[in-house]
């Protein structure tokens, strides 16, 4: 089966974890400030705060922003549970957002208008997540402009885009946003096996996110109350976690980062060639907003059901039967059923809906070979034709 996502490992990422294991440190070590030095050095961003994963950056990003009973968080309903749930963890309520039927990311018009209804009802969201799907950065110019309108904080969810650029500006720059989210599990652009990562330009959420990562324990005499009682002390001064990223994956994260340009460009160069090989079938092919460019997590077509006489299962299926192990990014999250418990109704966002009976995830990934891939080209015209 050709995988629609993989890690790639080289000599050198096996090198530094095993130099990394012999070492004093296996957690709380030097290589998590390393990894997160390259990470600010990449992005531009002033702090990056490395976690055991982006579920975990979420949901310290929502408590940083001050989060809680009686707000709102608003996000994509195309997109992994976890950009959602953060806002549950953190007790408020979640709403979403129609997406764009080209980008198929948060569509702001749709913002804007249940903005303006919002207002009226005075349940203004505290805390907004666009999600950069597939790697295409968000229409950030727009929901900016919204959030100085409207008040709200701008968590980027961009698990699928490092890598990319909005306007020049590489993503998790939080030009545009309070907090910026990575995800390092293995499907994504690059790895840590498991971890995350939370950017910031403000010292203040910077410093709770710190925080909140490891317990809400200080060591910093400046932070603590009444006396020092020895070089021993810490004190904790809120209720965090231990979300702490290990120094196996931090140096696993540091050495992959040195690729990520390598990796992106081959991930445009095999959407390229999907582009043009598939440009004659029934599929619509991904749009790119203009001045971005994408970190291409993903490769997703949708089937022009009109013209093929297969449905989008049988067409999912007969891939799979084939050898071609394709996906579907993502269920609109307010169909799952814990979120119909909530009271949410299938119906409610047309567009994702309409999206989800289209949508195939392609295989892609850096070590993808041109042979591979001309077999999903070949396996998708025998089933599409
Ligand atoms: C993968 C992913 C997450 C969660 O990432 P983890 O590191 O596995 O917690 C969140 N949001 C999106 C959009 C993702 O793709």
């Amino acid at each position: 089966m050709i995988p629609y996502g993989k890690q790639d490992i080289n000599q050198q990422d096996i090198d530094s974890v095993v130099d990394v294991l012999k070492s004093d440190f296996l957690t709380q070590g030097p290589q998590v400030p390393a990894f997160e030095q390259a990470l600010v050095s990449h992005t531009g961003a002033s702090y990056a705060i490395g976690v055991n994963s982006a579920t975990s950056a979420l949901h310290i990003a929502c408590l940083a922003l001050g989060l809680g009973k009686g707000d709102w968080l608003w996000t994509s309903p195309i997109t992994f549970v976890a950009s959602a749930n953060c806002g549950l963890y953190c007790g408020a309520q979640v709403d979403f957002v129609d997406i764009d039927p080209d980008t198929y990311n948060m569509c702001p018009k749709r913002l804007e208008e249940k903005l303006t209804k919002a207002k009226k009802e005075n349940k203004l969201p505290k805390v907004v997540i666009p999600v950069h799907l597939c790697g295409q950065p968000c229409d950030m110019e727009a929901i900016g402009r919204l959030s100085k309108q409207y008040g709200f904080k701008i968590i980027e969810d961009a698990s699928h885009a490092i890598g990319g650029r909005y306007k020049g500006l590489p993503i998790g720059n939080c030009a545009y946003s309070d907090i910026t989210v990575f995800s390092f599990h293995p499907v994504k652009i690059i790895t840590t096996a498991e971890g995350g990562a939370a950017l910031t330009n403000q010292q203040e959420l910077a410093d709770k996110m710190l925080l909140l990562r490891s317990h809400g324990v200080t060591r910093d005499a400046s932070l603590m109350q009444g006396t020092i009682h020895g070089d021993w002390y810490y004190q904790q001064i809120d209720l965090g976690f231990n979300y702490r990223m290990s120094e196996l994956q931090a140096v696993l994260g540091v050495s992959q980062i040195k690729r990520l340009s390598e990796f992106v460009s081959a991930r445009h160069h095999l959407s390229k060639r999907y582009s043009e090989k598939l440009a004659s079938l029934p599929v619509v092919l991904p749009y790119q907003l203009p001045d971005t460019y994408s970190g291409l997590h993903l490769f997703v077509i949708r089937l022009q059901l009109e013209d093929i006489s297969l449905s989008h299962k049988q067409v999912f299926d007969a891939l799979r039967k084939r050898g071609i192990g394709v996906n579907l990014h993502y269920i609109p999250v307010h169909t799952q059923p814990y979120y119909q418990n909530m009271g949410f109704e299938q119906g409610s966002f047309p567009e994702a809906e309409k999206y989800y009976e289209e949508a195939i995830s392609l295989p892609m990934f850096q070590s993808m070979t041109f042979e591979q891939q001309d077999e999903v080209v070949t396996a998708l015209e025998q089933v599409l034709k």
